[in-house]
């Protein structure tokens, strides 16, 4: 059962398309691993359509409506589905589409402390996509951020100082918040992690792979 879902404030920039590509990845696949979050999309998009309808009618230009059936028929304006359900499998769509190879074709990079990072290629210039994996009982050193911070548990589960987080659990940090990520001792926990600005570590040894983990 998933205990941790975005507010909906990121769920609506989600339903509206206004939430940055790695985001919005994330965001989705969320939803294809938690029914409440979807039936929360479902009604934001209809608060919206019911907001739009009472908006006071303008006379559209002549060509206008024309212009956008045209746009419609040339596949420029996509029609928003929401992600399948799956059942199983650790990397579900949408991700799961940005990884042809699967997780074993992305470049890893070792970092100490059990860690190992892939950067997705989703990432834009103001918000960095990777895959994090946190060997069982090993841990994120203490950090705090420069800017937001997105994770999704994939596989496994880790705990911090707010909570425990499992598989389609979203957690989002900020500049306020200080913690000390640990994953779960018996298995390791793969996330996708979404963040605006590398974090700093506090640790004075954390120091050292600072430059390495953004
Ligand atoms: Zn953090």
């Amino acid at each position: 059962m998933i205990r941790h879902r975005p507010p909906a404030e990121v769920l609506l920039d989600y339903a509206t398309g206004t939430a940055p590509m790695p985001l919005a990845v994330l965001v989705a696949t969320h939803l294809s691993l938690c029914p409440e979050s979807r039936a929360e999309v479902r009604a934001l998009e209809a608060i919206g359509g019911a907001l739009l309808d009472s908006l006071a009618p303008v006379a559209p230009a002549p060509d206008a409506l024309a212009a956008i059936f045209k746009r419609i028929d040339a596949g420029e304006v996509p029609q928003q589905e929401l992600p399948r359900v799956v059942p199983d499998g650790v990397v579900p769509p949408p991700l799961a589409d940005y990884l042809p190879g699967g997780l074993d074709a992305l470049a890893w990079r070792r970092l100490i402390g059990g860690l190992r990072q892939a950067e997705l290629p989703f990432s834009t210039a103001t918000h960095k996509a990777s895959l994090l994996r946190i060997a069982g009982g090993r841990g994120i050193p203490h950090h705090t951020h420069r800017g937001d911070e997105y994770i999704l548990v994939l596989d496994g589960a880790f705990s911090d100082e707010f909570g425990h987080y499992a598989r389609g659990d979203v957690a989002i940090f900020n500049e306020t918040v200080t913690h000390h990520p640990v994953a779960d001792a018996d298995n390791a926990c793969l996330c996708l992690m979404v963040t605006e600005g590398p974090v700093r570590l506090t640790s004075w040894w954390g120091r050292f792979i600072n430059p390495f983990l953004r």
